[in-house]
């Protein structure tokens, strides 16, 4: 392999890049990416780049501090929108405007994107990038704003909190009974709900969005299924994400909620994925799983690095298997989940109504998850219980 390229200059791609130089890749490799911006972290986002001073450049990733350090040709604001693959393996990225970028081996690293809501009218935001972030700072500067956030999953309840902590009339709708249902028991979901509600939220579960109030083109307020309207001068939609695979459609890689691969990250020969647009069978699961996490997205990149190496040169490697993690800021509150919920659940300490505990998820007394809320120092332990699935007896011990 002499020629590498990575698609998704972010936290995969770029890590898929180190990995790769790292291992002692020297041949030519290419990193390209759609945004105008070397890769920069996004969970300040939706805390403390809305809530501090919005300084941009302490948002760059610390591995591309340097950008010439890493010996990659940047492509940067140049968006793929096809690929051309050859047999047996290799092929070539085309860009937006015509050019080509050969490769002989490839990483898909291209995130995933915010649904929106229709209509798109002035006023409704979605986060996912530094610009998105930017806009909506410039709305909650605008002031004095009422926000309403559509869904109450990560970036509704982060975004929620940020405008809460700014000072801004905040409310939250949600269509399903709990916040955070993806990620989260029902339960813990209502101890999310009661942590924004004693910080002043609105929020509305079970609630039904059936349209927007409007003056000209800017949204005024939302309207709701039981003919409720909320004022809005900033509507934020937090409504989930769709996988960037458009660009690999018609070059017969399977896509299924994102690129799907083997539990190696191999979609096809020399072609890896990474991070938020990979779907591939965890072997801790019996099932394909794709993650919207930091931590994967870290991981899952450097994984990827190695594994086009290993390809190029004909070595076999381990599965991916990472147990899934991820945190979320909310006020003081550091919510932090290893492993996945249920079926069954003990509290190690604490208790939900607190909001300080160790709630131990665990199935036929094999802890499969724990959620950890203000507990950071467990939160390490948890992570490594669930890795080795200790018993819950075990767990409740150390946690406890
Ligand atoms: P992305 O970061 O989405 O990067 C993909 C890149 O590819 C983007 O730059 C995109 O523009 C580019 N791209 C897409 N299509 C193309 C194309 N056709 N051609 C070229 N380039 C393309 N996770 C946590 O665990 N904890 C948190 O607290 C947390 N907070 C978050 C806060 C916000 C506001 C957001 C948006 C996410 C947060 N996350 C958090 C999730 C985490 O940031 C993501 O899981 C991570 O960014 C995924 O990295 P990625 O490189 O796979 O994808
Ligand atoms: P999300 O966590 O998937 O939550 C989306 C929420 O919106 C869910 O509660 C969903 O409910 C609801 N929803 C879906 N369609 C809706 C509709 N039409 N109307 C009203 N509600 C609707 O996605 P997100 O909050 O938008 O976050 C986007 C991405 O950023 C995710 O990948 C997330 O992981 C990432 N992120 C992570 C963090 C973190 O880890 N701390 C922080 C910010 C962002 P249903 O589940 O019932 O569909």
């Amino acid at each position: 392999m002499n020629r590498a390229v990575v698609v998704g200059a972010s936290l995969a791609g770029l890590h898929a890049a180190q990995a790769l130089r790292r291992q002692g890749f020297d041949g030519e490799l290419t990193l390209i990416g759609d945004e105008p911006h070397y890769p920069y972290d996004r969970p300040p986002l939706s805390k403390e780049f809305l809530t501090g001073p919005g300084d941009v450049d302490k948002l760059r990733l610390r591995a591309a501090a340097d950008p010439d350090a890493l010996g990659v040709r940047w492509l940067l604001g140049r968006r793929a929108v096809g690929l051309n693959r050859h047999e047996p393996s290799g092929g070539q990225v085309l860009l937006d405007g015509g050019e080509a970028v050969d490769f002989d081996g490839l990483v898909v690293a291209t995130g995933a994107r915010p649904r929106r809501l229709a209509p798109e009218l002035d006023g409704i935001h979605t986060l996912r990038s530094l610009d998105d972030a930017v806009g909506l700072r410039e709305a909650f500067d605008a002031g004095p704003a009422r926000v309403v956030v559509i869904g109450f999953g990560f970036i509704g309840a982060e975004v929620a909190a940020s405008a809460r902590a700014r000072g801004l009339e905040v409310t939250v709708l949600e269509a399903a009974e709990a916040p955070l249902a993806r990620v989260l028991d029902a339960e813990a979901g209502m101890a999310v709900a009661d942590l924004h509600r004693g910080h002043g939220v609105d929020v509305r579960l079970g609630a039904t969005l059936t349209g927007f109030t409007v003056d000209g083109r800017a949204v005024t307020g939302v309207e709701l299924g039981d003919g409720t309207v909320i004022e809005a001068s900033v509507v934020v939609a937090g409504i989930g994400v769709t996988p960037n695979t458009g660009w690999l459609e018609g070059a017969g890689l399977t896509l299924d909620d994102g690129l799907v691969a083997d539990e190696t990250c191999l979609a096809a020969p020399g072609i890896v994925v990474a991070g938020d647009v990979g779907r591939w069978p965890n072997p801790r699961f019996d099932r394909l799983i794709r993650v919207e996490q930091w931590d994967n997205a870290v991981e899952m990149g450097g994984y990827a690095g190695r594994r086009l190496l290993a390809w190029g040169r004909g070595e076999a490697v381990e599965p991916f298997a990472p147990v899934p993690w991820f945190w979320s800021d909310q006020y003081d509150r550091k919510i932090q989940l290893a492993g996945v919920p249920g079926p069954g659940v003990a509290m190690a300490q604490g208790t939900l109504a607190e909001q300080r505990f160790v709630r131990v998820y665990h199935r036929d007394g094999v802890v499969v998850g724990a959620l950890c809320w203000n507990r950071p120092r467990q939160a390490i332990q948890a992570r490594e219980l669930v890795g080795r699935e200790a018993p819950l007896d075990e767990a409740l011990q150390v946690l406890g």
